[in-house]
């Protein structure tokens, strides 16, 4: 098991004001899963990614990554967990402007500590894994939308994370680029990395194996996708 959420709430306090963001949500994902997550804006997605990736905790409940229990961690540790089982994809790439593929690819290992021959070895065959060596030394803006955001699922990567976490990874590119994005994905799944992504769009959703549906911080449906859309 990679997640376990058992009875996990949160309540955001600001002075006298509280918002209850997730009530109750029970929530166990496997390893080699790979999950849309959606619902209207303010029913609880972005909430329920920041506890998964390690960036918020929850106020009640459990909340089990990879075999932790982190609901009992401190912030520094929470760090760690995070940057050690979690690759993070995001909307707009975050990647460097001024640096290459390769260079944006080796940025967490740098920070991991691994040295530069290893560093540049594994992420060039991060790289071959989404299908981008021959632009390995081209700069973000020389790429298309959807190369780009194969340059950050690269990223995601190349510290062999327990999960992927993508947040709305298509919502800035065109329908191609998307299909284009969702077929890694199905590939990386298929090598049997876990995949987490929210979506606004059922198109996304369809190349997933399972739908989890937010409606008022309330997880209100949990279903299995009979057919997956094969994006290649
Ligand atoms: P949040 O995670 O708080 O919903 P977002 O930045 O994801 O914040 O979204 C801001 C607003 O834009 C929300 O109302 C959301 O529903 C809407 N939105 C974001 N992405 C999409 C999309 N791809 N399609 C439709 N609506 C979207
Ligand atoms: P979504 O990502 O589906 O748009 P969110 O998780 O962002 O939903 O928000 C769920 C609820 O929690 C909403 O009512 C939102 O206004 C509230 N909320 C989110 N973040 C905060 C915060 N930092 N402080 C107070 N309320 C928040």
């Amino acid at each position: 098991m990679i997640i376990s959420m058992k009875n996990l709430g949160k309540i955001y306090k600001n002075g006298q004001i509280e918002v209850e963001a997730l009530k109750h949500a029970n929530i166990d994902i496997e390893k080699e899963e790979f999950v849309a997550i959606m619902g209207p804006s303010g029913s609880g997605k972005s909430t329920m990614m920041n506890i998964i990736g390690c960036l918020d905790k929850s106020t009640s409940g459990e909340y089990w990554l990879d075999g932790i229990n982190i609901s009992t961690l401190n912030e520094v540790e929470l760090a760690r967990i995070r940057n050690l089982k979690i690759g993070f994809v995001f909307q707009s790439f975050n990647l460097l402007p001024r640096i290459t593929a390769l260079q944006n690819v080796e940025l967490p290992m740098i920070y991991a500590g691994i040295g530069s021959k290893e560093r540049r070895k594994k992420a060039s065959s991060a790289l071959e894994r989404v299908g981008l060596e021959e632009r390995m030394h081209h700069k973000p803006n020389e790429m298309s939308g959807g190369q780009k955001q194969r340059v950050a699922i690269a990223r995601a990567l190349v510290n062999s994370p327990a999960l992927i976490l993508a947040d709305e990874p298509t919502g800035n590119l065109d329908s191609t680029s998307s299909e284009e994005i969702m077929s890694v994905f199905q590939d990386l799944n298929r090598e049997g990395v876990t995949i987490v992504l929210v979506t606004h769009e059922p198109d996304i959703a369809e190349h997933t194996k399972r739908v989890l549906r937010f409606r008022d911080g309330i997880i209100r449906a949990d279903e299995t996708v009979k057919n997956p859309v094969d994006a290649r």
